[in-house]
């Protein structure tokens, strides 16, 4: 079996000191998944006008985010890097070297979850806020030969992000537009409709809403483009949090 690519949502940082089912997926990850040589994550916390990858031989873990319990502060994901395969992808997309790049929270957060023993070489690629879809789901086919490898893609976003929206305390139902954007989306990425998920911003209901910015979706196009051309995705979770925070993830193939 060929390695899928993967698109998870990562939720707030808190996500993994909570019991929800979004933490309760992501803590199966590893043994859903076929067990990966290393890891190319694709964080929305790491945004940059041109792609880069991180050489670091030992990712320091980022504590990304303000504000939050202590406990948070104290996690190190301890996974080693992968400098030479870094360097790969590098050549194969064209991205800049950063020789000391951890790992956000985008990316520790779910590896931390999935391969708790830490001990599956991981590294991050960034993304392009003011670059397309299109040009994200292009990123993604430059790293298609690394599935055959046992590589692991895995675009690290939210399905929806609207922080304004978010409703704490009590767990609430999502707004229509949140669930209909999740619908949609889901249905999108079973047909494998790629003009549909370049174009999602003018063709799915609530688009506006759902993504006020972009960042956070487009890890979704980067695994989408690394399963090749002609993929479809599967739901591997759909829940919510925080009312209107879309914790769906995906395995493309
Ligand atoms: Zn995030």
């Amino acid at each position: 079996m060929s390695m899928p690519t993967i698109f998870v949502s990562h939720g707030a940082p808190t996500l993994i000191l909570q019991d929800v089912p979004a933490r309760t997926f992501l803590a199966s990850l590893g043994k859903q998944l076929p067990r990966p040589r290393a890891i190319v994550a694709v964080s929305a916390h790491w945004d940059t006008d041109m792609p880069a990858v991180s050489l670091a031989r030992q990712p320091e873990t980022i504590h990304d985010f303000y504000g939050f319990p202590d406990a948070l502060y104290r996690l190190r994901y301890a996974a080693p890097g992968a400098p030479e395969l870094a360097e790969r992808v590098a050549k194969l997309t064209g991205a800049a070297h950063d020789a000391h790049r951890g790992l956000d929270h985008g990316a520790w957060v779910p590896a931390m979850l999935g391969w708790p023993a830490a001990d599956i070489p991981i590294f991050q690629l960034s993304v392009q806020p003011a670059e397309s879809p299109a040009h994200h789901i292009a990123l993604g086919r430059k790293l298609g030969a690394l599935r055959a490898e046992d590589i692991l893609v895995m675009g690290s976003g939210s399905a929806t992000h609207n922080l304004r929206a978010l409703v704490r305390g009590a767990e609430s139902e999502p707004e229509p537009w949140a669930q209909e954007f999740d619908d949609w989306l889901a249905e999108t990425v079973e047909k494998g409709d790629e003009a549909a998920l370049a174009d999602y911003r003018a063709r799915a209901p609530g688009a506006v809403e759902a993504h006020p910015t972009d960042e956070h979706f487009l890890p979704l196009h980067v695994a989408y483009g690394a399963a090749g051309p002609g993929a479809r995705g599967r739901a591997i979770h759909r829940s919510f949090t925080l009312g209107n925070l879309s914790m769906a993830s995906y395995a493309f193939a």
